[in-house]
């Protein structure tokens, strides 16, 4: 499926649920967001069955993410859901890992191919101030439950924040040296509750690359199994790989392949753009997979040609992350 710029959208990203069991302070307001009924809410059977019509619509991969993913009843079922439909042959989850010593295996087995797992700090402390009261050692538990259960790659997702984190980045680079894991690190957006926040704390890939190559040679890496928009580096001989992500600096609209789904059903052609096309309202009606199917070609065909954040900020768009499903 082309849009008006003759890019190819092949991939969906889906939200299962606004609810998180953390409240990081640059994606969630602290009393959380307002609730919304689960009547609401997408249920496992029609998020399967908007994937069966993305499909005809040219959709190959879908990677799960929220809210937290996993605190949804039903993810593995799911997972087996959508890994029965032939064309899919991606299936990946973005998560905060907590959950996953339970649920890493069974979803696996269920088909899940890929997990990337967002970690910002090292320090016990410090994750508990940028989680609102997480525990790290919940999170390497996780990590090591998505390798056990046989997961590689294992991406790890770290939004670098000046005077936050900043000081770890040389430890994050360290820690690929002997782990296999690939931490990306990723520029802190402008979104909802942290548009000021990210004016002090937005650091630029290109300043973490001069940061990173004053201590350690790193040499640029071919991608990582995924694809998507990091550019990957390594430090010769290392197990793992250190990727960048720069929606700010360098953003990679022209590449963009992806549409989204939130948790209430609606597509949204654009991560920044208000738009958001209704897709529960005819999937409840019994609309058939064909006319699904055109919907989200219709909504491919109205992604703006690219995100202007940086002068934007957020002005204008009412969600905050986990509601459009980062
Ligand atoms: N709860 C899951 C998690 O934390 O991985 C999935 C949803 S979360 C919204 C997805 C990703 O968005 C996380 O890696 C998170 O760090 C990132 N994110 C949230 N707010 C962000 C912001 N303002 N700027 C950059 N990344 C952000
Ligand atoms: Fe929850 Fe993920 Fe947002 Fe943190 S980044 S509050 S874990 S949805």
């Amino acid at each position: 499926m082309q849009d008006t710029y003759q890019r190819n959208i092949n991939y969906l990203r889906i939200s299962v649920t606004d609810k998180c069991n953390l409240r990081c302070v640059y994606c969630m307001p602290e009393g959380g967001i307002e609730q919304v009924r689960h009547e609401e809410i997408l249920s496992l059977e029609e998020i399967a069955r908007v994937v069966e019509s993305a499909v005809i619509a040219g959709i190959r991969k879908v990677r799960f993410t929220g809210g937290e993913p996993l605190v949804r009843k039903g993810m593995t079922e799911l997972i087996g859901m959508v890994n029965k439909i032939p064309e899919i042959d991606d299936i990946a989850l973005t998560t905060n890992g907590i959950l996953l010593p339970r649920l890493a295996a069974g979803l696996r087995k269920a088909g899940l191919k890929r997990v990337n797992i967002s970690l910002d700090t090292l320090f016990p402390e410090k994750f508990a101030q940028i989680t609102r009261g997480g525990r790290l050692s919940d999170v390497w538990r996780g990590i090591e439950a998505a390798r056990d259960a046989g997961f590689d790659p294992v991406k790890i997702n770290t939004v670098m924040i000046r005077g936050f984190n900043s000081d770890e980045i040389q430890d994050f680079v360290e820690l690929t040296r002997k782990i296999p894991l690939h931490v990306r690190f990723i520029e802190l957006m402008p979104i909802g509750a942290c548009s000021s926040m990210a004016r002090d704390g937005y650091i630029s890939t290109d300043e973490l690359i001069k940061s990173i190559s004053a201590k350690h040679v790193i040499v640029p890496e071919k991608e990582v199994a995924g694809g998507g928009p990091a550019k990957y580096y390594k430090i010769p001989g290392a197990s793992g790989t250190i990727g960048f992500i720069s929606p700010i600096s360098n953003h990679f609209c022209a590449g963009c392949n992806r549409l989204r789904l939130t948790a209430e059903g609606r597509l949204r052609p654009c991560l920044q753009s208000p738009e958001e096309i209704d897709l529960k309202t005819p999937l409840r009606e019994g609309a058939s997979l064909q006319e699904l199917a055109d919907i989200i070609k219709l909504a491919a065909e109205s992604k703006p040609e690219k995100h202007d954040l940086t002068k934007t900020g957020w002005a204008g768009n009412k969600r905050v992350m986990t509601q459009i499903g980062g």
